[in-house]
């Protein structure tokens, strides 16, 4: 007997159609070059420090005497101990490292925290969204159906103009809602008045915040919290995630930490001991090399290092921002994220601009369709890019988009 739940999930064609689009493109027209501003990857080599570090564990494994085989499921002290320091005592923030627990990238983490829910926890997503959320708690039999674009037991807190692209509170009791911020799509970010709303209306109506920060290095104004935990009282109420994916270039070599702090216990249980069970029972650990590497980033010239990377898409992000702004478009994200979302101008769905953007200025983008309902008509530009490929696209665009206003 298969877990039907998985056949009732939509198959996610955009990356692939993106891919076909733009490969279809290429072969009509092998003289114009594409340029895409579409990608989630980074595109930065690893920092000379991370490099380092590889090759100094890479060392240890071929002795005996520092040979490294099983480690903790949790994580190595020396990493739990350099995040609990580094991404939170930084900004004010205590924490125990037996609070934090090292993973192998934010997507298994938050698809896997899930697991310790009730079957019949109610979900609320942000809409546009990850899909990770969505898809993991579908899996797990907690969404109904999947009818037109939704699933019938789902909660989609929409994200529009209207609303600054900020989700509005549920209208009925749930569970688990998840937020990231800085936003994947979107770009936005909460205030901390906006945070400790939620983190409010969760002690209120019993609901644990599954709080996904990937992308918190690319926040640069202050007043912006770069952990849940800024906030007083979300200790109790709120699980949070980290990647070193876009902070450091580990897309590819993988490593992650997720807290759940001790305060959180729900009918009088542990929910960081659950946690601990869980990655014990299902989960060998992050490899050795991949957490010294990890734990490279918080010494002195790993931080310039890293800080480096994040300055160089930001400013690709300012570049992609201020174009649009400046073309009268409302664009939002792009100043503490690598991410601009906007409203596809002249009032065409995120296809239609799409195929307009490549076959008039050959800039591949992400339809914001694609993350969700509320994404119809909104489109996604990464700052991931090379700065030289931002500049051409952005001049690109930014030629094309009087014709689209006129
Ligand atoms: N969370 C968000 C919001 C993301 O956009 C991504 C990757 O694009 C991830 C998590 C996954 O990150 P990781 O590479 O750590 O699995």
């Amino acid at each position: 007997m298969l877990n039907t739940e998985f056949q009732k999930i939509p198959a996610s064609y955009l990356f692939s159609d993106i891919a076909k689009k733009v490969s279809e493109y290429q072969k009509a027209h092998p003289d114009k070059q594409v340029l895409r501003l579409g990608i989630g990857d980074v595109t930065l080599p690893l920092a000379p420090a991370v490099v380092a570090a590889l090759h100094d564990a890479v060392e240890e494994q071929a002795q005996s005497a520092t040979f490294a085989g099983y480690g903790p499921e949790q994580g190595y002290a020396f990493l739990r101990e350099a995040i609990a320091e580094g991404e939170y005592e930084a900004i004010g923030v205590s924490l125990d490292s037996d609070e934090v627990f090292i993973g192998d990238g934010a997507k298994s983490d938050t698809g896997n925290i899930q697991e310790l829910f009730a079957a019949d926890a109610k979900v609320a997503v942000a809409d546009p969204v990850y899909p990770v959320y969505i898809d993991s708690n579908a899996m797990a039999g907690r969404l109904g159906d999947y009818e037109g674009n939704r699933w019938t037991n789902l909660v989609y807190l929409p994200c529009n103009e209207g609303n600054g692209y900020k989700p509005p509170f549920p209208t009925e009791p749930v569970d688990l809602i998840y937020l990231c911020y800085p936003n994947n799509p979107t770009g936005t970010t909460l205030t901390r008045d906006e945070l400790g709303g939620w983190v409010q209306y969760a002690r209120d109506n019993g609901a644990v915040i599954l709080f996904d920060a990937a992308y918190r290095a690319f926040i640069t104004d202050d007043s912006i919290p770069r952990s849940i935990y800024e906030i007083e009282g979300a200790e109790e109420v709120a699980i949070e995630f980290g990647s070193f994916s876009k902070t450091a270039g580990f897309t590819g070599l993988r490593c992650s930490w997720t807290v759940v702090p001790k305060a959180l216990v729900i009918d009088g249980v542990s929910v960081n001991a659950m946690w601990n069970r869980r990655q014990a029972t299902k989960f060998n650990g992050t490899p050795y090399i991949v957490q010294k590497a990890a734990a490279a980033i918080y010494s002195p010239e790993g931080q310039v290092q890293v800080q480096e990377a994040v300055d160089y898409y930001l400013r690709n992000a300012a570049l992609i921002r201020e174009a649009l702004l400046g073309a009268g478009i409302e664009a939002v994200g792009g100043d503490n994220s690598p991410y601009v979302w906007f409203k596809c101008p002249g009032g065409m769905d995120s296809w239609a601009f799409f195929d307009f953007l490549l076959n008039n200025a050959q800039v591949v983008g992400t339809p914001g369709v694609g993350f969700g309902p509320a994404g119809e008509g909104q489109f996604r530009l990464s700052a991931f890019g090379s700065f030289e490929t931002t500049q051409e696209a952005v001049a690109r665009l930014t030629g094309l988009l009087p014709q689209l206003s006129a």
